[in-house]
């Protein structure tokens, strides 16, 4: 079957993740030629409107056959939908729903080869120098290297024990561009395959995190990423936050002001503030020894009601995958916990009522052990921190969930001496100065990256070598077929003037600067561009700020040919 694939004019095969351009469903300006990220529609490159070179930046693109192998996908629409159909009530709504979105419109076969040399060959005479799209490859690898580790350890049959057991249950955690190809043509795949593999229970789909309400970016140093959150703050600070903003449902933005609030409200001032008056009381109050609990008045029947309540909801939470509803209900039964305490008031009773005391303390105990064990699965060091100060000396990870509830069987545990808060605030300047570090709305620290980026030194002779010239532009006009390049012919006092390129034309319109005297440097070896000659380069700058604006150096009151020292 032939497919389209454009060609450029240095003679090279685009492949179609090589080439950009608007979606012609949602408009988006930077689709990629195999799919839209902004609405996840699969395309076909040709489809694309303005399509452009992701190498060159050209847009003289030619559209040619090239043979492919496809994946025959409306012969599985019945099947597919039926499958997607028996997921309706277990998936997350973005996954179904994208999946759905396909079926709506119909299956279309998809190519599965590429003209691509990286990649894996097609093992297929007639298509051997091409490779396999890597969304047909990349998840036959998850069997793949499940296999390999199986060999490792000695029992090769064993990722069967995976792939092909009926009580496997596979579940699939992606980003949703990723998603059609988990929910659609990888099934479509396998179930063409009829070789017994199982298929996905569920595929959690989420939807973006954005940073501080923008995409987050490496090259424009948006974001925070791993090796320096982990300096930052210690991982389960971390985890909590990105848990409770977890694009579940929609995209979310991280947020540094949410950050500290998630931090300083949640963590510190409730899990971290129940756990440190309890620990606090048995030792100040109890020689730190678990006191023994008396008869029960309506707050502590009430309060264990409610955790055994909370231990089933997070459960049920659990085993359908909504982590972000279960973290939500474990924070809102912290906040219980400290109710519970100050209502109880043992600072109170210890005077007027020591039975009542000894109650508090002692269930209080029991619930900072259910908060270790309910917060295990989402900060896990802060749930082995919490045992520790407690006196326990099992693994909580190792702890059963249904030990969540216990009671009664710690009396007389001798607890931490001397606990140390939790969580550490973070106070505002310090968010600040994190705004400032990691590029939020303003992002000056961009000015200090580039300053510490200062070249190695260089002579005054080297510099010397640099021949800078004043240049007055004659002619300017943008070459056709190109993005951002402009021919310029410019005036350096010589016989003849020069022709010079330059990609500014996202920046200026061309005739802005006839007539303008710009500095050119004048030695530099000629270079072709786009099959254009170029015998210099103008002087431009990049701004700080942002790194893809320009602004051309211009001088006045001098000839053509001045030099520049
Ligand atoms: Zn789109």
């Amino acid at each position: 079957m032939p497919n389209y694939i454009p060609l450029i004019d240095d003679q090279r095969f685009l492949p179609d993740r090589f080439v950009t351009g608007t979606c012609p469903h949602c408009g988006y300006e930077r689709a990629r030629g195999d799919q839209c990220e902004q609405c996840t529609t699969l395309l076909d490159a040709a489809e694309l409107i303005n399509p452009c070179s992701v190498i060159s930046d050209s847009t003289n693109i030619e559209i040619r056959t090239s043979k492919h192998l496809f994946l025959d996908l409306p012969q599985m629409q019945y099947r597919i939908s039926a499958w997607i159909e028996s997921k309706r009530k277990i998936w997350p709504k973005t996954s179904y729903s994208i999946a759905k979105k396909w079926l709506t419109e119909g299956l279309k076969g998809r190519a599965i080869t590429r003209d691509l040399k990286w990649g894996i060959p097609v093992p297929l005479d007639g298509y051997r120098d091409k490779v396999f799209y890597v969304w047909f490859d990349a998840p036959i690898g998850y069997i793949g290297i499940s296999m390999e580790w199986a060999k490792q350890k000695g029992d090769p049959d064993r990722w069967k024990w995976y792939w092909k057991d009926l009580n496997t249950k596979l579940y699939q955690f992606i980003g949703k561009d990723n998603v059609p190809f988990h929910t659609v043509t990888w099934p479509a795949t396998m179930m063409g395959a009829d070789d017994g593999f199982v298929l996905a229970h569920i595929v959690k789909g989420f939807e973006f995190l954005n940073f501080e309400g923008d995409k987050f970016s490496t090259s424009l140093h948006r974001g925070v990423f791993t090796d320096d959150a982990l300096k930052e703050f210690p991982p389960d600070y971390w985890r909590y936050y990105l848990m409770v903003i977890a694009p579940e449902r929609h995209d979310t933005d991280f947020q540094w002001t949410g950050f500290q609030q998630a931090i300083n409200r949640d963590l510190s001032d409730s899990l971290g503030n129940f756990v440190h008056r309890t620990l606090t009381f048995i030792n100040t109050h109890f020689t730190g020894k678990v006191p023994e609990c008396g008869p029960f008045e309506p707050p502590d029947t009430a309060i264990l009601n409610k955790l055994d309540q909370i231990r089933q909801d997070v459960q049920s939470l659990l085993n359908e995958v909504e982590f972000q509803k279960a973290i939500k209900t474990i924070r809102n039964f912290w906040a219980d916990c400290n109710a519970y305490f100050q209502e109880k008031a043992p600072w109170k009773a210890i005077k007027e009522n020591i039975t009542s005391a000894k109650t508090t303390l002692n269930i209080s105990f029991t619930l900072c052990k259910a908060l270790a064990i309910l917060g295990a699965p989402f900060i896990p060091g802060t749930a082995v921190k919490i045992y520790e100060y407690l006196g326990l000396e099992q693994d909580v990870h190792s702890e059963r969930w249904d030990s969540i509830s216990a009671q009664g069987v710690f009396v007389g545990t001798q607890i931490h001496p001397n606990p140390k808060p939790l969580f550490q605030k973070i106070d505002s300047d310090q968010i600040e100065a994190l705004q400032r570090r990691y590029g939020g709305k303003e992002a000056p620290e961009i000015i200090e990256k580039k300053e510490e980026k200062i070249l190695p030194l260089i002579t005054y002779n080297d510099f010397m070598k640099v021949e800078l010239r004043v240049g007055k532009i004659l002619e300017a006009e943008k070459v056709k077929g190109t993005k951002k390049l402009i021919r310029l012919i410019v005036d350096l006092g010589e016989k003849e003037p020069r022709q010079i390129m330059t990609g500014l034309a996202d920046q200026y319109d061309p005739s802005s600067l006839v007539q303008k005297m710009v500095i050119v440097v004048a030695n530099l070896q000629p270079r072709k561009i786009h099959g254009l000659e170029s015998h210099g380069m103008l002087l431009a700058i990049e701004h700080a700020d942002k790194s893809d604006k320009y602004t051309v150096v211009m001088t006045e009151g001098v000839p053509p040919g001045s030099r520049v020292l």
